[in-house]
């Protein structure tokens, strides 16, 4: 099979892994920039162009869509699915996970605990939106933020009130969120692969941040989940419609929350803190279904 990582960045530890993955399981294995990519819709169907020549062979692909080229990004997928070739992500659900308030929306819908939220039309009642989710301390997230870029901890009613203004002020649509504070400035990363758990680690923030991401300076480690976790985390990525998602959960003393559910998940550090061979578990994924699913043009 020839497999695509739709990757703009060919000496990214996750493009490189997955590109190791799709050779040693003896299949050939081409890195496409999205961005370099020309979309023709015609007629007689749809093709692409990749550096003035015509796509063809491709059997699957899998997408690596950083948050800031969504658009274009899903597009080129978009047109992968309607020429038939299998994605290992819905185009329509990287749509989705990127906009934190329709994931919240989704998840809840289906019936899975989160943070208790709020969200409103740059309105002027600060002061009810943050009693809405408890009072303060509150954390306060741009909408389309990643990274942990973007999340804000208010400790006070004072303080939230200040940067809910300050955001809407600039015209930034933003979610209000209670604070767990029992999840002591840790989550956890659940990698989720065709409806099961492959890897699982425990990520906690440096000295005197709370947010636990590995860009923000965190640390990982192996961890082994509840029950609870982890089917939370499997309901999650079913609810996303993501056949490979990075589900992360806050610890609460009312049990697994579910904070957000990544559809680009990076490899790193999950593969070092766990040791499984997660880019291998993504290929067997498609050599399991390429065949089967071919043309998922009915979800669109
Ligand atoms: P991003 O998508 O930018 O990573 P997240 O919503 O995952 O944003 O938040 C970043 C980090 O902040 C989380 O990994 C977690 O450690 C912390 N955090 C986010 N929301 C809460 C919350 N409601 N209570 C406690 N900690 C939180
Ligand atoms: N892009 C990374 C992921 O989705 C973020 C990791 C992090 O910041 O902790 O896995």
């Amino acid at each position: 099979m020839k497999i695509a990582v739709l990757s703009r960045n060919s000496s990214l530890y996750s493009t490189r892994r997955l590109l190791q993955a799709i050779e040693a399981r003896g299949h050939e294995g081409v890195v496409i920039d999205h961005l370099k990519c020309d979309l023709v819709i015609e007629a007689e169907g749809p093709s692409i162009y990749y550096q003035g020549e015509k796509l063809e062979g491709i059997s699957a692909v899998i997408p690596r869509i950083g948050a800031s080229v969504t658009f274009y990004g899903t597009a080129v997928v978009r047109q992968f699915e309607m020429m038939g070739v299998f994605s290992t992500t819905y185009s329509q659900s990287i749509v989705r996970s990127r906009d934190k308030l329709r994931s919240l929306q989704l998840l809840s819908g289906a019936g899975l605990p989160m943070p208790k939220t709020a969200f409103t039309n740059y309105s002027k009642e600060e002061k009810n939106l943050i009693d809405t989710v408890g009072g303060a301390p509150v954390i306060i997230k741009l909408l389309e933020g990643t990274q942990g870029l973007g999340v804000v901890l208010a400790e006070t009613r004072k303080a939230a009130q200040s940067v809910v203004e300050a955001f809407h002020g600039l015209k930034a649509r933003i979610i209000v969120q209670e604070f767990i504070k029992e999840a002591k400035a840790s989550d956890l990363r659940v990698f989720v692969v065709d409806g099961k758990v492959v890897g699982a680690m425990k990520r906690t923030g440096k000295e005197g941040e709370f947010r636990s991401n590995l860009h923000r300076g965190g640390n990982a480690e192996v961890v082994k989940l509840s029950r609870a976790e982890r089917t939370a985390a499997i309901k999650a990525a079913n609810a996303m419609g993501l056949s490979v998602a990075g589900v992360d959960i806050l610890q609460s003393a009312r049990g697994p929350l579910i904070l957000e559910v990544n559809s680009s998940p990076g490899l790193e550090g999950i593969e070092k803190a766990t040791g499984v061979d997660i880019a291998g578990r993504i290929v067997e994924y498609i050599e399991k279904n390429q065949p089967k699913k071919k043309g998922t043009i009915s979800k669109l």
